[in-house]
């Protein structure tokens, strides 16, 4: 590690992702602990040497680098909102950065840096690609903002997680980055799905498609990595929920709102992701919305 004096990191949100970056971390040399309310993740976290406390408070008081992977911005206001409760994040307190891999949102994440910044504390937006596998083997690819410094002070457990750290820009650049390339892995599902079935339609199988989509100019991670692994052998278990991918559609149009920035392919992709129209729950793997033998885009109105 660059800094021996930073060897103390917390995880606050050990699900699919938190779990995984909490064990990368424990690999690399960190004596980790951390948070999460739902006791089986507290228990796999104890199984597998995660140090596991009662409350965000008691993460922010036993570390001076604190991860939070959590469902969505609200989450990360309130593990903020804690800590500056219990004088954790005070200014005089022992510095602390806060590295959020959650998939928030630009101006939560500059307000919250701005609070910090103003009190010594440092927080990095550092949303995740990679999905649950890339963090259990600290391969992410995160998308930084924020100041250098503090980026530079964090970097020893970023490169305990990531395989690739691209610092985007200021606070808030990093969750722009991600919003944008989500939105391309919702539309990438459906656009490939539809190739799949018109490919099938026509007398040729998806497997047969997907092979030379992959040899040509039709292809994206979705295609690659996506399809072969977890669709076609319809294990459907990438790890990542339709809850999770519609949050990431509906943060990207509110920030193309603000924007102003039209985005009519994506008015329409969330449209198709929704319940009504693909027939999948939030809890459902994101994977059955690329099933070949199921017609999930044409119960969706004609526009
Ligand atoms: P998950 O649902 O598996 O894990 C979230 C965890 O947060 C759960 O264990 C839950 O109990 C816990 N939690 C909820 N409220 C909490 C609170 N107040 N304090 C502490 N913990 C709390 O979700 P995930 O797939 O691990 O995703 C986490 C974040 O990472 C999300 O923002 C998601 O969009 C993003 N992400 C996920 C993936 C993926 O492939 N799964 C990839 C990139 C980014």
């Amino acid at each position: 590690m660059a800094d021996d004096t930073v060897k103390r990191a917390g995880v606050i949100g050990l699900g699919a992702m938190g779990f995984g970056m909490a064990s990368s971390l424990a690999r690399a040399g960190f004596e980790v602990s951390g948070y999460d309310p739902a006791p089986a993740a507290q228990e796999r976290a104890s199984d597998a040497g995660i140090a596991p406390l009662a409350s965000p408070e008691e993460v922010f008081a036993a570390t001076e680098i604190i991860v939070l992977s959590l469902p969505a911005a609200a989450h990360v206001e309130a593990a903020i909102a804690a800590a500056q409760g219990a004088g954790l994040l005070a200014v005089g307190a022992a510095p602390k950065v806060v590295i959020d891999t959650s998939t928030s949102e630009a101006e939560v994440s500059r307000k919250l840096a701005a609070e910090l910044a103003d009190a010594g504390h440092g927080f990095l937006d550092a949303p995740v690609s990679g999905g649950p596998s890339g963090a259990a083997a600290g391969q992410l690819s995160v998308m930084l903002g924020g100041d250098q410094a503090w980026a530079g002070r964090a970097m020893p457990a970023l490169e305990a997680m990531a395989a690739k750290i691209l610092h985007v820009g200021p606070s808030g650049a990093g969750n722009v980055a991600k919003l944008v390339n989500n939105m391309l892995v919702a539309s990438h599902m459906i656009t490939t799905l539809e190739a799949l079935r018109l490919a099938e339609a026509a007398g040729v199988g998806a497997e047969d498609a997907l092979r030379v989509i992959n040899s040509a100019t039709g292809r994206s991670a979705i295609s690659e990595i996506h399809y072969p692994n977890w669709v076609l052998p319809r294990s459907f278990d990438s790890g990542f929920s339709t809850g999770l991918m519609r949050k990431d559609v509906r943060l990207a149009r509110e920030l193309a709102e603000r924007s102003g920035c039209a985005m009519p392919v994506a008015d329409l992709v969330a449209e198709l992701w929704a319940e009504e129209n693909s027939g999948l729950k939030d809890a459902d793997d994101f994977m059955h919305m690329g099933d070949p033998a199921v017609d999930r885009l044409s119960k969706k109105e004609k526009m």
